[in-house]
């Protein structure tokens, strides 16, 4: 498995009206392989959110507001590009099938860490022109959360869907009903309840 880490960057959110696809975004980039999101509002719910799904479900994501203005957001990804790449996910970019194998390549060999920029409305042109790549998730509109989904798993080739997140609640796979294991406190599972929701 690739061991950078990735860190998506979800520039646009409104308060309110963009609550429930930033909770999917964070949702999403949580169980698929990225380790922290940078929210480009001051909108604390969002982080909330992810603190209440960490502490159920485990692993150490985590959510950072960092203003909604254009230079707090730049300022990001210009710190970022010091050593990491950035990635805009837009539907007008490259085909992620035609670059997905050079930016796995590039993190590997040059050891970098990956940015991924998600919009939620039209993206101010700048966005295009500091990322070092525009990927499109095929060049059709659809959706952040989806265009995230893929990338990420594109990235770590579906291995992150294998990661274990020890938290005090774990599902166990089951083919008919919802199988649900609890612990208490200390995360130690052999102690825990069964419960079949
Ligand atoms: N119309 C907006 C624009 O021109 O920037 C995009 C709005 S779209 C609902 C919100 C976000 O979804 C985009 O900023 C982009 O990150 C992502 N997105 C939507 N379709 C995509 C695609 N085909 N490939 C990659 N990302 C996509």
């Amino acid at each position: 498995m690739l061991r950078m880490r990735v860190v998506v960057l979800r520039i646009g959110h409104r308060y309110v009206r963009d609550y429930r696809v930033t909770m999917h975004v964070a949702l999403v980039a949580r169980a698929f392989g990225a380790s922290r999101m940078l929210l480009a509002s001051d909108d604390k719910s969002i982080v909330d959110g992810i603190m209440k799904v960490n502490e159920r479900w485990g692993g150490g994501f985590e959510v950072e507001c960092i203003g909604s203005e254009q230079e707090r957001w730049l300022h990001a990804i210009s710190e970022w590009k010091k050593s990491g790449i950035v990635v805009h996910l837009t539907m007008y970019g490259l085909h992620v099938d035609d670059v997905i194998g050079e930016l796995r390549r590039r993190c590997h060999t040059e050891g970098r860490d990956v940015m991924v920029v998600v919009g939620a409305e039209k993206v101010p042109r700048v966005v295009y022109e500091v990322s070092d790549y525009n990927i499109a998730i095929g060049n059709q509109p659809h959706s952040e959360v989806a265009a995230l989904a893929i990338l990420l798993d594109r990235i770590f080739e579906g291995r992150e869907l294998r990661a274990e997140f020890k938290g005090r609640m774990r599902i166990v796979p089951d083919a008919r009903g919802k199988r649900v294991v609890t612990s208490e406190g200390d995360g130690d599972e052999s102690t825990g309840d069964t419960l079949y929701a």
